[in-house]
């Protein structure tokens, strides 16, 4: 058995946990280290089972408990080379710490204490990968957030996969109607920005007819989205597909500053 954890998700913070047996893997660390702790004892996890941390990209909500968390448990840390160069140059990777590159394009699978994980690229506005993990045990799952489109290698990085944790970050009629600036906006909303409600949706659709029946909405905006209204453009894109949620598989929104329900996969 696997699970997925989130242990806070949004754009005040990522992190997230995938594991197996004894062993857990963490992806980013975009709280503090006190806030990160926490939560990890909350979710009954003890740091010296972690067995190393995937970064996705260099923004500070992915990466600020980083450098603190790494001088008191000094794990490898997993990143694509833009990235770790970012790590590295903003003093995050303290020296105990290995650092092990996965370079996204060329799709090898690193093992990282019997995890077999593979780095994929998203399309951001920076240098910015997801992850497909296969578990020792063999589950397979995929995490892909901050990605303004779904290219053919997120396609492919998520086929198959038992579960899917998927960015859904904003409502497009909240986005325009609210307080964000045009260039903001634009950003956003751009090829390079983040993912609508219904760009996850429709992803979503495709991958339950694939046969994935679990499924995480990650990186909810706090200004542009709310978690009822995530979870009503899945629920009305799949009954437009007889795709029944509950019955034909479980969808979980992800919670911005709380440990969110462990989802087995
Ligand atoms: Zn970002
Ligand atoms: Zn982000």
């Amino acid at each position: 058995m696997a699970e997925f954890i989130s242990l806070y998700s949004g754009s005040s913070g990522n992190c997230s946990v995938v594991r197996s047996g004894g062993a857990y893997l963490l992806v980013d660390m975009g709280k503090g280290v006190r806030v990160t702790t926490g939560a990890l004892r909350e979710a009954g996890l003890d740091a010296s089972d972690c067995r190393g941390i995937l970064v996705t990209h260099e923004h500070s909500d992915h990466v600020k408990g980083l450098g603190t968390f790494l001088k008191r448990h000094p794990l490898p840390v997993y990143g694509a080379g833009p990235t770790l160069a970012a790590l590295e140059a903003a003093g995050l990777l303290p020296a105990a710490c290995p650092v092990c590159l996965l370079d996204p394009d060329r799709g090898e699978e690193a093992d990282v204490a019997g995890f077999g994980v593979r780095a994929f690229p998203t399309s951001h506005d920076v240098p910015c990968v997801g992850y497909r993990i296969t578990t020792p045990d063999g589950k397979t799952m995929a995490i892909a957030t901050d990605l303004g489109t779904l290219t053919p290698a997120v396609h492919a990085a998520l086929d198959g996969c038992d579960l899917v944790a998927l960015e859904s970050n904003y409502d497009p009629y909240m986005l325009h109607n609210g307080p964000y600036p045009y260039y903001l906006r634009a950003r956003i909303e751009g090829p390079r920005g983040h993912l609508s409600n219904d760009e996850c949706s429709e992803k979503l659709l495709e991958l339950v007819q694939g046969g994935c029946e679990k499924f995480a909405l990650c990186h909810l905006s706090q200004e542009n989205n709310t978690p009822p209204l995530a979870l009503q453009t899945v629920f009305t894109t799949f009954g437009a597909g007889g795709v029944v949620p509950g019955r034909d598989c479980i969808v979980q929104t992800q919670r911005r500053s709380e440990v969110s329900p462990t989802l087995e996969f």
